[in-house]
């Protein structure tokens, strides 16, 4: 059977739309079940689940949790795009949805993006859309996109489970992505602004702090001259962090924030271990590097002062994303088929905030990351919320299958067309050995025995 290109997408639109509800309802179970990066196991056991109910084969075990669906195979060969989900909640203790053991809740809304994941894959598997693509499609659940828990997850990496942080960057460095030739994913938004589906703008680079500052322990009323304060070195090396501030260039972008998630045991002790989670953020890594140099030299000097010792693990973190312009501006009509020309938005490419490690991807293939409108409250806040789970889930369902029909369709090849023009920054190799450079582990020694 002969059908046109716009036929064929409404066919995928309207299986889409008849599988709505068990489609918002899988990202609301998802939701009820949140986990934070690395332990998404019940997560990964609802979408292999789900992968089984619509009969799509998958790997699991992909950097510990992620499952990647076998090939919707094309007609004929050509290229391989990712639907990206990724599986990872956040931990906001206060928020409301937030479990109460873990504290483990989707304040970023990825939820949503596992079901629009599942979404464009019912929609292309149930209208058989493959049968007119030149090129295939893997639905790709992945972990730990959110940079947190840097202790846990460098005890990962020191007991030999993991090479990199986080879950883009490890399934780079272990190969689950060597098959793939373009990567797409929807993120859900609260900000207004961007109405119901956007595009464009990019994200930060940074570098993952992991501090340890070690003291000597003595009772704190009784004998107090003879411990070492490791939370007073902490407290300094926090100062100079934050003095540092004066230095940065409005145009750097830069953001240094971070927590302490150990200060002491008992108060009638002097703290002889006090740790320090940070995170440094900028434009361009060269910043991002720059920026490290005054952290260190700040940590340093906390520990220096008060004689303490000092442990600084650096660890690899995301680097900036570059979208590909050409699948940008597909996807932006097929947006506007779907939601009406004024409830696109097209972000400048300055646009910057956050991080991510679909960064870290777009450097060595060309991807997509839109947003898409229904969330409320703040991003990361205890009063986020999934406000309208159509808008969230279903819309860039529909956008994401309607732009790979464009990017594959038989006779025009655009997604071949793209991959042949794109420069990546960096071969797989490159952006790996970049990466191991970037990881450091230094040790600094003013205690005196
Ligand atoms: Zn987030
Ligand atoms: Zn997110």
């Amino acid at each position: 059977m002969n059908i046109s290109k716009e036929e064929l997408k409404s066919k995928v639109v309207a299986e889409i739309e008849k599988s709505k509800e068990r489609i918002i309802n899988f990202s609301k179970d998802i939701a009820e079940n949140a986990e934070t990066g690395y332990r998404e196991v019940k997560t990964s056991n609802k979408i292999k689940e789900i992968f089984d109910s619509i009969n799509l084969k998958y790997t699991d075990g992909h950097a510990i949790t992620g499952i990647k669906s076998e090939p919707i195979i094309g007609k004929s060969d050509g290229p391989t795009i990712a639907v990206i989900g990724e599986l990872d909640g956040l931990i906001v203790k206060d928020h409301p949805l937030a479990d109460p053991k873990t504290n483990a809740v989707h304040a970023c809304g990825h939820n949503c993006q596992l079901g629009s994941m599942l979404g464009a894959g019912i929609g292309l598997l149930n209208s058989k859309a493959n049968e007119y693509l030149n090129g295939n499609v893997v639905l790709f659940a992945v972990p730990a996109e959110e940079t947190i828990e840097n202790e846990f997850r460098i005890n990962l990496i020191d007991d030999g489970k993991l090479g990199f942080m986080s879950g883009k960057q490890e399934l780079i460095r272990i190969g689950s992505f060597d098959d793939i030739d373009s990567a797409m994913l929807s993120h859900a938004t609260t900000n207004a602004t961007d109405k119901d589906l956007s595009i464009g703008g990019t994200s930060l680079g940074h570098v993952v702090k992991y501090v340890e500052f070690h003291g000597r322990a003595s009772h704190a009323a009784g004998a107090p001259y003879a411990g070492v304060n490791a939370l007073k070195a902490a407290n300094i090396a926090m100062m100079a962090m934050d003095l540092q501030r004066e230095s940065f260039k409005d145009e750097d972008k830069v953001r240094v924030h971070g927590i302490l998630t150990e200060g002491g045991t008992a108060t009638n002790s002097i703290p002889s271990i006090v740790k320090l989670e940070w995170r440094i953020r900028g434009r361009t890594i060269d910043i991002v590097n720059e920026v490290n140099k005054k952290i260190d030299r700040s940590l340093k000097a906390g520990a220096m002062a008060m004689g303490a010792n000092v442990r600084i693990r650096s660890i690899a973190g995301n680097l900036p994303m570059l979208q590909n312009k050409d699948i940008n501006n597909i996807y932006f009509v097929n947006a506007a088929n779907i939601v009406g020309n004024n409830n696109v938005v097209i972000h400048p490419d300055d646009t910057s905030g956050g991080s991510t490690d679909m960064g870290d991807l777009s450097q060595i293939m060309p991807v997509i990351h839109p947003r898409s409108g229904g969330a409320i409250g703040a991003g990361h806040g205890n009063d986020y919320f999934i406000d309208d789970y159509y808008k969230s889930v279903i819309n860039p369902a529909k956008a994401m299958a309607t732009t790979i029909i464009d990017l594959l369709w038989h006779e025009e090849n655009k997604l071949k067309q793209i991959i042949s023009e794109h420069v990546p920054v960096y071969t797989k190799k490159e952006y790996i050995d970049l990466q191991k450079s970037r990881m450091g582990n230094e040790f600094h020694e003013y205690m005196k025995s």
